[in-house]
């Protein structure tokens, strides 16, 4: 047989999801199994939302729908940017896709050139990078500042004539880090002084404790060279639903609507509608998941630093970004294997010598996985 892709055979798995598969078949097999590593809010879907979805199921919305969204999500995530965001968008400006991932595998395909450099600030989730190489592109790593997780001038030494593009995702996953003004105007500043496009992905917006979220695309001409990347997964409780979208000037959002013609068509219709009760319902049932994440991020970080740990800056997100002292791959086989608690190794995210827990779970869940990390020795 001839050889596969070279292309795809370079990309690696997703490790957030290949350790959250291997929990589940641990727990298939018995196990009792904690899964703190995987980003996934608990809750179930909100009841409106999932009453508009069956409405439109049981009234028809069983067919295509316009390929960048039904118009009607279209306008109200639009009236949600230019309100909430506040940078001006047309409902033209606006794709819904399958999930903010696709989002961004969309958008990478719409600006990057085969060669063209992409900067991404780690620690990093790990789904930029395979975006990035799968539309031809190369990434080149920054670390952020290890205390504070904030940007500084030292990005400059990273820029040359082949950066295109530079990937933010405030509040970040994994380090929970939520960048600040000064952070965002380097960035903005930069895309502005080299002419580069900018991917934010503002997923984890309303997951923010204490912070105040920056959109990127607010800072002075961003919006006319930024790709916003958000969705219903984080915010809504949605994973399931497959639905995110993207925000960009027109050029942008043309070209992206060509690659999801051709790949996945259109997001779900019937979900869509979910979607629309999702940005024009009470906003409560957000505020609420909120507050319980909040709660239960206070009692981990101080477990963990009781226990001795150092925590990077959980002021967003649903992730205690936890240093460890040794090898993180090793220390996380050890909490699997001897105290059957799942987590992300910092390695999958650039970040060797930390391990991600999620604490998108209960505080039972959080309680109990503390105490058997704690039994077997930590690290
Ligand atoms: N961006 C970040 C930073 C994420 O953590 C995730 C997690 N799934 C996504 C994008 C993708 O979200 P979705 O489920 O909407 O594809
Ligand atoms: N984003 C979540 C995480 O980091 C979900 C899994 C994924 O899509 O990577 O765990």
């Amino acid at each position: 047989m001839r050889s596969l892709s070279e292309k795809v055979a370079g990309i690696a798995p997703s490790a957030t999801i290949e350790i959250s598969n291997r929990a589940k078949k641990m727990q298939r097999e018995g196990i009792d199994v904690i899964s703190l590593s995987i980003g996934e809010p608990d809750f179930d879907t909100p009841k409106h939302i999932r009453d508009a979805c069956i409405d439109a199921l049981n009234r028809g919305e069983t067919h295509y729908a316009p390929s960048n969204g039904i118009p009607e999500l279209l306008s109200a995530v639009s009236e949600k940017i230019t309100n909430e965001n506040r940078f001006p968008c047309k409902p033209e400006q606006v794709i819904v896709t399958c999930g903010a991932k696709d989002a961004i595998y969309e958008g990478m395909e719409a600006v990057l050139n085969p060669g063209d450099e992409v900067l991404l600030l780690t620690p990093a989730w790990v789904s930029y990078e395979p975006c990035v190489q799968m539309a031809g592109g190369k990434i080149v790593k920054h670390a952020v500042n290890q205390k504070t997780f904030q940007l500084d001038d030292s990005i400059l030494e990273r820029v040359n004539a082949r950066t295109k593009m530079i990937v933010v995702n405030s509040p970040s996953n994994p380090s929970g880090a939520v960048f600040d003004k000064k952070s965002m105007n380097l960035v903005a500043d930069l895309c502005q002084d080299f002419d580069l496009y900018a991917m934010s992905d503002e997923i984890y917006e309303k997951m923010v404790y204490g912070k105040e979220h920056l959109s990127l695309a607010a800072i002075g001409d961003m919006a006319g060279r930024t790709i916003t990347i958000n969705g219903f997964s984080k915010a809504y409780a949605m994973t399931g639903w497959r639905l995110g979208y993207a925000v960009a000037p027109t050029e942008i959002i043309k070209q992206m609507s060509k690659v999801q013609q051709h790949s996945v068509s259109q997001a779900t219709t019937f979900a869509m509608w979910g979607a629309v009760a999702a940005l024009r319902g009470d906003q409560r049932c957000v505020e609420e998941m909120r507050a319980e994440f909040d709660r239960r991020r206070k009692f981990v970080i101080s477990e963990l630093n009781l226990m001795g740990y150092t925590t990077a800056p959980a002021d967003g997100a649903f992730y205690a970004f936890v240093k460890v002292s040794g090898d993180d791959m090793e220390i996380a086989t050890k909490w699997l294997e001897q105290g059957h608690v799942a987590a992300t190794p910092g390695s999958a995210f650039y970040a060797p010598g930390w391990i991600r827990l999620s604490y998108a779970t209960s505080m039972e869940k959080l309680r109990e996985a503390l105490q058997r990390i704690r039994k077997t020795g930590g690290n």
